[in-house]
């Protein structure tokens, strides 16, 4: 019964994608805070149209930007209201589907109020497990499942488990000696989380060793992506059939434009570090999007670790985040060009591509080159 209703809603889902494509990209501003300043220092720089929750409007030195993406939630939008228009997209890997859910935009912007949230009003992490957690549990007539996780951190360019108990160590992203093209990660923990309780101590043992091994954990994690990665794998007790599915969810480096800003060093070397990684992540999304043969996974960790789970039949969704405050307005312009550059890409003719023109990666950082070196292989 469950293999047929697996495979009706495979059905659906590739439907979908040859409708709408495996990739959104959602906005979510952030309510004014102490920090954007008073009068008009704070005024409000974003607004929203009110027939269309998919338009967002910048003011910008005067001059009024629109941007459409696949939706846009206001600022008094709440968790649950955006955990609603994610859920499909988690559970989806309980039928075997391999998902990422990015936070985009700079520091500061609510990434991770929007991933991890506080205590009181927790984000798309705890709330994608409990819901894991219910859904597999009202299967476990016909199936089992083992729920896992791993936390890692990539900070420039070294991979880190955020679960292991010896200090940080560095990692390697190997291809599985099975000859089926798989990536894994010798020495990344992975815990099996069996109830809430358990999510809490993975997500508390994890934000401890961040806290603790590094100096400053506000620029630190400006400056790394952090990474929670569940797999949910599936075994339907009277037919043997296995599934295996991957939940990405991650919290990206603030897309700031360091560079602009005179660092100098091992500063300069981190910015452009994250400026690789972000545009290495555009460059891949738009690739995907405009079905490129190409897709240039390995210029970075980032895209690398996760390219089984952008590529082929996997869901991807990116959450721009936007402040609404007045002196933000270029890196907004900037987050919202990012966000409107990997959604627009139209699967049409090839000549369309090329008037597209290539991912402006440039962008993020004065000085660097475009593009980046073909991956070997
Ligand atoms: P980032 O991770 O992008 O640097 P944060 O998530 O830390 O940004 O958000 C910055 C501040 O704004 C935090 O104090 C956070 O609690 C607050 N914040 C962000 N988004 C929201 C929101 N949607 N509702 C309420 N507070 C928010
Ligand atoms: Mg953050």
């Amino acid at each position: 019964k469950y293999r047929r209703e697996l495979q009706l809603r495979k059905k659906c889902h590739n439907e979908l994608v040859r409708l709408k494509g495996n990739i959104r990209v959602f906005g979510r501003v952030r309510p004014i805070t102490k920090e954007d300043g008073e009068g008009p220092e704070a005024a409000n720089a974003v607004t929203f149209d009110a027939d269309d929750d998919a338009v967002l409007h910048l003011l910008h030195k005067g001059k009024q930007v629109s941007f459409e993406l696949d939706k846009v939630f206001p600022p008094q939008a709440s968790q649950e209201e955006v955990f609603q228009e994610v859920q499909a997209l988690v559970t989806s890997c309980i039928d075997g589907y391999n998902v990422c859910i990015f936070a985009y935009g700079q520091t500061g912007a609510g990434k991770t109020y929007t991933m991890e949230g506080t205590a009181a009003n927790p984000g798309i992490n705890q709330r994608a497990l409990q819901l894991l957690f219910s859904e597999v549990r009202g299967k476990a007539a016909d199936w089992d499942y083992a729920i896992t996780v791993s936390a890692a951190e990539i900070y420039n360019e070294a991979l880190r488990d955020l679960l292991g108990k010896e200090p940080q160590e560095k990692l390697e992203i190997k291809l599985c000696p099975d000859g089926s093209g798989q990536l894994y990660v010798p020495g990344l923990t992975e815990f099996r989380v069996q109830s809430v309780e358990d999510i809490n101590k993975v997500f508390e043992f994890g934000h401890v060793k961040r806290v603790t091994e590094c100096t400053n954990l506000n620029e630190h994690s400006s400056r790394s992506h952090a990474l929670l990665i569940v797999t949910v794998r599936g075994l339907d007790r009277s037919t043997g059939l296995r599934t295996t599915g991957k939940l990405n969810l991650v919290d990206l480096a603030g897309s700031e434009r360091v560079g602009r800003s005179g660092a100098e060093g091992s500063r300069l070397r981190e910015a452009q570090h994250i400026n690789k990684s972000l545009s290495a992540l555009g460059d891949v999304i738009y690739a995907l999007r405009s079905r490129q043969g190409h897709v240039p996974f390995r210029n970075s960790k980032l895209t690398y670790l996760l390219q089984d789970s952008l590529s082929g039949d996997s869901k991807t969704l990116m959450m721009v985040q936007v402040s609404p405050a007045e002196k933000n307005t270029s890196e907004t312009l900037c987050s919202l060009k990012f966000a409107e550059r990997v959604r627009s890409v139209e699967l049409g003719p090839v000549s369309r591509k090329a008037e597209l023109g290539s991912w402006p990666s440039q962008e993020h950082l004065e000085g660097d080159s475009p593009g980046s070196a073909a991956p070997p292989g």
